[in-house]
């Protein structure tokens, strides 16, 4: 059981990754916050994990807002004694993120608010219960895009990962000697709601399946994986990493067809 005695808060765990992630990490014996503003299905998650026997609790919280932050780490303490893992997943793509000249400033903020400001909040509330409890692993979603340009531009979302991994590195080097590893998950395009309510034609999913090398999209389950491998004792040696978990997406200049 690769996270024995653990208790790992994953915020967005109503849906993908998060949600993957938290029957995950309860299938290897962690005590699981499974933290979303998605009530219905947060509460889904969790007895997802009661059903197989796991141990789990959810948090209405809205990882932009420093109140809810602060709360969701206490109850992680309250319900379980104390926090080792800290997946800051929750992120948002809104519809009318475009370039620079059509974005509205409103999308801008919010999509600044949940993802970038939502990682930042996440690790000052995470961070002190990390160290009361002798250090531990912080995870945070950033994407391929954090690293690669596109013709078909969402600015602020761009913009955004490219915070989230910046941060990432940072918080990884200042905390280093405390014995808390963050690392920045980059996942490539996947089979989730968040991209495919875009892709919602054949057409269009075609068009961004030549880019990458592997010819489909990835999955939540495998991300989840990958987050295991970076919460869990074997990635050790491993922090202020760029993990991409990307079907190849960034290593190609032209792919296989
Ligand atoms: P998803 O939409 O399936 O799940 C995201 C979850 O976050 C939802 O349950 C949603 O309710 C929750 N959420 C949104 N705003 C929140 C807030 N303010 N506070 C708390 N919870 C909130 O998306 P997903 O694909 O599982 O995405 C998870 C992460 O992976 C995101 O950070 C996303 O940007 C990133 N990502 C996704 C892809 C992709 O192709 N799907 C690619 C790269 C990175």
């Amino acid at each position: 059981m690769r996270l024995q005695g653990k208790v790992a808060l994953i915020t967005g765990a109503a849906n993908g990754i998060g949600r993957e992630a938290a029957v995950l990490f309860a299938a290897e014996k962690a005590c699981v916050v499974a933290v979303d503003i998605d009530e219905k299905n947060g509460r889904e998650t969790v007895a997802t994990i009661e059903e197989s026997g796991g141990k789990a609790v959810f948090v209405r919280a809205d990882v932009s807002s420093n109140d809810d932050c602060r709360e969701m780490v206490a109850v992680a303490e309250q319900a379980f004694g104390r926090l080792n893992v800290l997946f800051n997943n929750a992120g948002i793509m809104l519809s009318s993120d475009d370039d620079a000249i059509a974005t509205d400033e409103e999308v801008w903020d919010r999509t600044m608010a949940v993802n970038a400001r939502g990682v930042f909040l996440g690790c000052k509330h995470g961070i002190p219960a990390l160290r009361r409890a002798g250090g531990g692993s912080i995870i945070n979603t950033a994407s391929f895009v954090a690293l690669l340009g596109a013709a078909t531009p969402q600015i602020a979302y761009t913009a955004s990962k490219g915070a989230v991994l910046a941060l990432t590195r940072e918080l990884a080097i200042i905390h280093a000697r405390e014995n808390i590893r963050v690392n920045a998950l980059c996942p490539g395009p996947l089979r989730t709601e968040l991209l495919m309510k875009f892709l919602d034609t054949e057409e269009k999913k075609q068009r961004r399946l030549v880019h990458i090398p592997m010819g489909r999209f990835g999955e939540s389950k495998e991300m989840a994986q990958a987050a295991l491998f970076l919460a869990s004792e074997e990635s050790s040696y491993i922090t202020g990493a760029t993990f991409l978990a990307d079907g190849g997406i960034t290593a190609a200049y032209v792919t296989p067809i």
